[in-house]
């Protein structure tokens, strides 16, 4: 064990995306690689927007995903009563204050700052105010150094600077008494003992603000790396309009979660010009200095071409069960149909996710064939009906109804018709699957089986006039 100590901390607020996936990825690597904790906690002040929904989602994308925690989930919700404490040590320590302006009040100065072009930060009102009005609500502020500046070391990004009077005073704790983000974040980075938080770049102007308080509650800082966001094809940050940006979308879609994970350390990371990484790869390979300062560009040609391969190379024990969900969500009953392996090894070249592979195989199960009728029309036609029947009389006699003994039923058939399989195969197939595609003709009647085969076979003939 090394003494790194990293963290996922996502709001329950929705569903897991695919910049909080590349996040939570990116801090799992590393913490892996380098032997370190990995630490999940849900960040749940807001208690209006959060939802066990959203949490469940995120758990089971995490989990889909193969990224597995050390410790927690742990939850903010359930952490009020330290927070309150925390603030009132600052507040007793004259670090933070409370601070009466209504926001109305806030609104009106903003509106006046702003069009003098000041900065719209808090004007500083209750700073030094010594009354303590009862009943009056009121939030706490943190007190932020006015003056010098805040500098820390990215580990991606190099030295960042801010002047503290750029800060403004946080509200660390609203009207109702929860606390806010940037305040919790840094009681639990703290408490947990987080070394270094990695987390996208949409924090890095949090981050002086988080530190300087660090500071104040007399907390060791820990190093920070800021991921630079995610684009779409067009450059414009990554949103719905660029497709789904939900990760168990893409299951739904048919992705293999390897695929997944594939492509989301791609989306800012490289190594070399290696495209394929496996979870192992990435553990041995990951590095912070491998993630680049620019944005990663999502491209959902990349993520089917990925896919593909790894349905390719899959196992095909474990797609068929993953085969089998596919289908079930289809609608399509397995039961009594070829096993589903049989049936992934003859579609792994071919389908590009396991939705396509679902559609394209489910006629292996249904028990009535699915006719397109062009094809229909084309191919199951008084010329083609003696092929057919001549094929059922071969194939019945098949002693062992595998690959070679049907192709060399076919190749009697063809031989005695003086036809090509060019010609045969077409009509076949419409007989089989309904339309003119499918894997090799021979290994999808072998799959099928005799009897099935022959009733289908003979089902066509009856149904050419
Ligand atoms: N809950 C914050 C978010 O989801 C976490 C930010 C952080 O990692 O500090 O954006």
């Amino acid at each position: 064990m090394s003494d790194l100590r990293l963290r996922f901390a996502p709001s329950p607020t929705g569903y897991l995306h695919i910049g909080g996936a590349r996040t939570a990825l990116f801090n799992y690597l590393l913490a892996r690689k380098e032997q370190g904790a990995f630490v999940l906690r849900i960040e749940d002040t807001d208690v209006a927007r959060s939802t066990q929904e959203s949490v469940d989602a995120i758990l089971q994308a995490m989990d889909w995903l193969g990224l597995s925690y050390d410790e927690g989930p742990f939850y903010q919700s359930e952490r009020f009563g330290l927070y309150k404490e925390k603030v009132q040590e600052l507040v007793a320590a004259g670090k933070a204050y409370r601070c009466y302006c209504s926001a109305e009040e806030l609104d009106a100065k903003r509106e006046i700052a702003m069009k003098s072009g000041g900065k719209p930060k808090y004007d500083g009102t209750c700073r030094d105010r010594s009354d303590q009005p009862v009943d009056q609500p009121f939030v706490v502020r943190f007190r932020s150094p006015q003056e010098g500046e805040t500098t820390f070391q990215d580990r991606i990004k190099g030295s960042i600077t801010f002047r503290n009077d750029e800060l403004d005073d946080v509200i660390i704790q609203r009207t109702d008494g929860t606390p806010t983000y940037n305040f919790v974040v840094v009681v639990d980075d703290a408490l947990m003992g987080m070394t270094l938080v990695i987390r996208g770049d949409d924090h890095v102007n949090n981050t002086p603000r988080q530190i300087v308080m660090y500071q104040a509650l007399g907390y060791p800082v820990p190093e920070f790396a800021h991921v630079p966001m995610i684009l779409g094809a067009d450059k414009s940050r990554l949103s719905k309009r660029h497709g789904a940006t939900s990760v168990m979308v893409y299951r739904d879609m048919g992705f293999l979660p390897e695929a997944m994970v594939n492509y989301l350390v791609r989306l800012g990371w490289s190594h070399g010009d290696d495209e394929i990484f496996s979870m192992d790869d990435l553990i041995q390979k990951f590095t912070l200095e491998g993630v680049g300062r620019s944005a990663g560009v999502f491209n959902p040609d990349k993520l089917l071409w990925l896919n593909a391969h790894y349905i390719k190379t899959g196992d095909p024990l474990r797609l068929g069960a993953l085969l089998q969900d596919y289908l079930t969500t289809e609608g399509v009953e397995t039961a009594g149909g070829p096993d589903l392996p049989t049936v992934v090894k003859l579609f792994q070249d071919r389908s590009k996710t396991m939705v396509e592979m679902a559609k394209d195989s489910a006629f292996f199960f249904l028990h009535e064939v699915a006719f397109d009728q062009e094809s229909v029309a084309k191919c199951l036609t008084a010329e083609t009906k003696p092929v057919l029947a001549a094929l059922v009389e071969a194939l019945d006699g098949c002693s062992t109804f595998d690959a070679d003994h049907i192709g060399q039923a076919f190749t009697g058939v063809m031989a005695a018709m003086g036809l090509k399989l060019g010609k045969v195969a077409p009509a076949v197939r419409v007989a089989i699957v309904g339309n003119t595609v499918s894997p090799s003709i021979y290994d999808v009647l072998a799959a099928l089986g005799k009897a099935e085969t022959l009733r289908r076979l003979r089902g066509a003939v009856a149904m050419i006039a």
